[in-house]
C-alpha cells in the first residue's frame, strides 16, 4: 500500500534502532522521508534495511538540543520538499545513574536531548504545519515516564515531561489540525537496550505478559497509525506499545 504517497515525514534519531524502522515503514507506504541524525552514516555505508527505498529517503545532520542546528535542519526540510507533514520526535538518550551519584551533566544531556529537544523540533515545524492547517506529531517517549525505574531519574523525567509536553501543544495546535500523540515503548530490541545487564533484561521480560521484547517495528507500525486517516481523531493521547507491561 501507498496511504503516505507525497508525504512528507521527518523522523530524529532517524537513521538506526527504532528510528530507522520508522523511516523504512514510511518510505515503504511511498512516503518522502527525512532522517534526522547526530551522527550520519559515513559516505557509501549503506544504513537502510532495505536499499530499494533509498531514492525516498534523505538524511541531515542535526543536534535536536540545538536551537540553531533544529532550525537549520527544519529549514533544509520545507527548502526541499515544500512541507512537512508528520514529525516523528524519536531521538533519545539514556546517562544512567544511581540518584546519589548521578551528575549535573548526566541529568542536563538527557533532559536537553529529549525534553527539549522535542520542544525545539515541535516549535520548528509549528509554522509550517499551522499554515498547511494539518499536521502530525508523534513523540518517542517510554514507559518509565508513567511508571519511573529506579536509576533513571534524569531519563524517567524526561519522558514524563514529554507527556506533558504531548497534551499541552495538542490543545495547542488543534484548531489547526495538528494531532500530538505520544507513544510509550516498553523493553525495545535496539543498541539502547543493549546496554543493559541480564538482570534488568530478565526483569523486564518475566514481567511482560506477551512474554517477549518488542521489536522496532512494533513501535513503527504504532507510529504509522497515528500519522494515518484511521487515527484523525486522536490527539493528547499516550498509547502504549509495551506488551501489557504497563496496564
Ligand atoms: P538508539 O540509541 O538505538 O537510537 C537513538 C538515536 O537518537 C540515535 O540515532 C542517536 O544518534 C540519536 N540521537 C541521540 N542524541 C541525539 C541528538 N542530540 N540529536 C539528534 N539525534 C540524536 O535508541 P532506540 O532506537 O532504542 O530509541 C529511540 C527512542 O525510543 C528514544 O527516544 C528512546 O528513549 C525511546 N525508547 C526506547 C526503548 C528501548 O527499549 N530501546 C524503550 C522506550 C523508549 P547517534 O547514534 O548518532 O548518537
Amino acid at each position: 500500500m501507498n496511504r503516505f504517497n507525497d508525504k512528507v515525514v521527518v523522523v530524529t534519531g532517524g537513521c538506526r534502532g527504532i528510528g530507522l524502522s520508522i523511516v523504512e515503514k514510511f518510505a515503504n507506504e511511498g512516503a518522502k522521508v527525512y532522517a534526522l541524525d547526530f551522527k550520519l552514516p559515513n559516505e557509501g555505508e549503506q544504513f537502510l534495511t532495505d536499499n530499494s527505498l533509498s531514492d525516498r529517503v534523505k538524511t541531515a545532520q542535526v543536534d535536536v538540543s540545538n536551537l540553531d542546528s533544529v532550525t537549520a535542519a527544519m529549514e533544509y526540510v520545507i527548502k526541499d520538499a515544500g512541507r512537512i507533514d508528520v514529525l516523528i520526535n524519536n531521538a533519545g538518550i539514556t546517562r544512567d545513574n544511581l540518584l546519589m551519584r548521578m551528575s549535573e551533566a548526566e541529568f542536563d544531556s538527557v533532559i536537553n536531548t529529549n525534553l527539549k529537544g522535542s520542544f525545539l523540533c515541535i516549535k520548528a515545524v509549528t509554522r509550517q504545519m499551522m499554515g498547511q492547517r494539518s499536521g502530525r506529531i508523534i513523540n518517542i517517549g517510554s514507559i518509565v515516564g508513567t511508571i519511573g525505574n529506579a536509576g533513571q531519574t534524569n531519563y524517567s523525567s524526561s519522558k514524563a515531561g514529554m507527556i506533558g509536553l504531548t497534551k499541552s501543544a495538542a490543545k495547542e495546535l488543534a484548531s489547526r489540525n495538528i494531532l500530538v500523540n505520544l507513544i510509550a515503548p516498553g523493553f525495545v530490541i535496539t543498541a539502547m537496550t543493549h546496554q543493559l545487564t541480564e538482570e534488568q533484561k530478565n526483569f523486564f521480560l518475566n514481567n511482560i505478559p506477551l512474554k517477549r521484547g518488542a521489536t522496532p517495528d512494533d513501535i513503527a507500525n504504532v507510529a504509522i497509525f497515528l500519522a494515518g486517516e484511521e487515527s484523525s481523531y486522536i490527539t493528547g493521547q499516550v498509547i502504549h506499545v509495551d506488551g501489557g507491561l504497563y496496564m
